[in-house]
């Protein structure tokens, strides 16, 4: 869950853990811990037609998440670092 602050609401303030309700390192901004960003935009023939769904997830909770998937996250090496 993130915050914005600012009159044009584009400064992130705070981001919260949608799952445990830690709040996350931010200086100036910019987050300084991992964090998975999920953002899903639900149409036609689903339970949530015409809804987007966005969350934030911890380290520790999105390890959690893909812990319990019965197939393994595809893992890449990545060359340019966030
Ligand atoms: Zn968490």
């Amino acid at each position: 869950m993130r915050q914005y602050m600012g009159s044009d609401k584009r400064t992130l303030e705070k981001i919260v853990c949608n799952q445990c309700g830690q709040e996350l390192k931010l200086e100036n901004g910019i987050v300084q811990e991992g964090v998975f960003s999920g953002d899903a935009r639900w149409g036609y023939f689903s339970g949530w037609d015409g809804e987007r769904h966005s969350f934030d997830l911890c380290e520790k909770c999105y390890r959690r998440l893909i812990g319990s998937f019965r197939l393994p996250v595809t893992v890449e090496e990545e060359t340019e670092l966030l």
